[in-house]
């Protein structure tokens, strides 16, 4: 038996399915009481959160929690293994192109891109204290941690599920899916651009699923249309030949790091996902599936 609860949360879909069905009501209070710490620590939105303040105090470290050293280890981490495709310190290229709140408001208008430079992102400019718990930025760079800290949370919160409430755990977050604990038979995902299309469906019995898309959140701008993946080498929305990419592996964030990177990489992004061994399935600008040879095969419907 499954029991799992849907709700929203960050502008996207929150999912949690356990085993033992009498645990979903804890559960359910883990995600939620996670993904709040987490909102607190690193929410670019939120003018409270530490991110919020390393970005005003650009230039400089301040103090900050032990959980949002953690975040910003873990975006450094996606962004060494990527070459810097995955970069943390895109934050002022993402509002320079008009995302610069919720994704239901950005829509409302077109949104006016204004001339001017946006300094070079650069994740070699993040600074971390562990000693101190201290972090900072680079003058003119902000961060933004969308692309890790989802996925983060949905690791964390599936493991911690599984390990205390004893129970077999499904967790996503906007795309971003982790599974943990044991259990007899796969879990079933569906695997699309967006919730509700048509999709491939998969069995995933461990590790991390990602979904990166720049189908679904667009919107207009003075300069054209634009989406929310930055090509950190131009500071501007991605323009390679793939929309959305998805990957399995051991954990979501190593998942949404290379969905992401895949995006950005554009038409190097097939070799970087074979060099690396990933499973992916990427879907290109015209519907085109390519997967690579370690993706899973559809399940099919008894
Ligand atoms: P999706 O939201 O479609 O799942 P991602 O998981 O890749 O896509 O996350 C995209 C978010 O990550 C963006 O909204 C932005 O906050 C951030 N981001 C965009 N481009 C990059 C990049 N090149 N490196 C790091 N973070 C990025
Ligand atoms: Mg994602």
């Amino acid at each position: 038996m499954t029991a799992s609860e849907s709700w929203s949360d960050w502008s996207c879909e929150v999912r949690v399915a356990v085993d033992r069905t009498s645990a979903l009501g804890e559960a359910h209070a883990l995600v939620r009481h996670l993904m709040d710490d987490v909102a607190v620590a690193v929410d670019r939105f939120r003018d409270d959160s530490e991110l919020s303040a390393i970005n005003s105090s650009a230039g400089r470290m301040i103090p900050v929690s032990r959980r949002t050293i953690t975040l910003l280890d873990t975006a450094l981490q996606a962004a060494a293994s990527t070459g810097g495709a995955v970069d943390p310190t895109i934050g002022a290229h993402v509002k320079h192109v008009g995302y610069g709140t919720d994704i239901a408001e950005v829509r409302t208008a077109t949104q006016v891109i204004r001339p001017g430079q946006v300094s070079q992102a650069d994740w070699t400019r993040v600074k971390i204290d562990h000693d101190l718990s201290m972090a900072g930025v680079g003058a003119g760079l902000e961060l933004d941690l969308g692309a890790t800290a989802k996925a983060w949370t949905a690791d964390v919160a599936a493991r911690t599920i599984a390990n205390t409430l004893h129970t077999a755990a499904l967790v996503e977050i906007g795309g971003d899916l982790s599974v943990a604990g044991h259990r007899d038979e796969p879990w079933q995902i569906d695997v699309g651009e967006r919730s509700g299309t048509p999709a491939q469906r998969i069995a995933l019995t461990h590790g991390g699923l990602a979904t990166s898309s720049t189908a679904v959140r667009r919107w207009r701008t003075t300069d054209g249309e634009a989406h929310h993946i930055i090509d950190p080498r131009t500071g501007l929305p991605s323009s390679g030949p793939w929309r959305t990419a998805t990957v399995w592996a051991s954990t979501a964030v190593e998942a949404n790091t290379a969905s992401t990177a895949a995006l950005v990489l554009g038409d190097e992004a097939v070799a970087y996902l074979n060099e690396a061994g990933l499973a992916a399935r990427l879907v290109g600008r015209f519907g085109q599936v390519w997967t690579t040879p370690a993706w899973p095969t559809e399940v099919r419907a008894a």
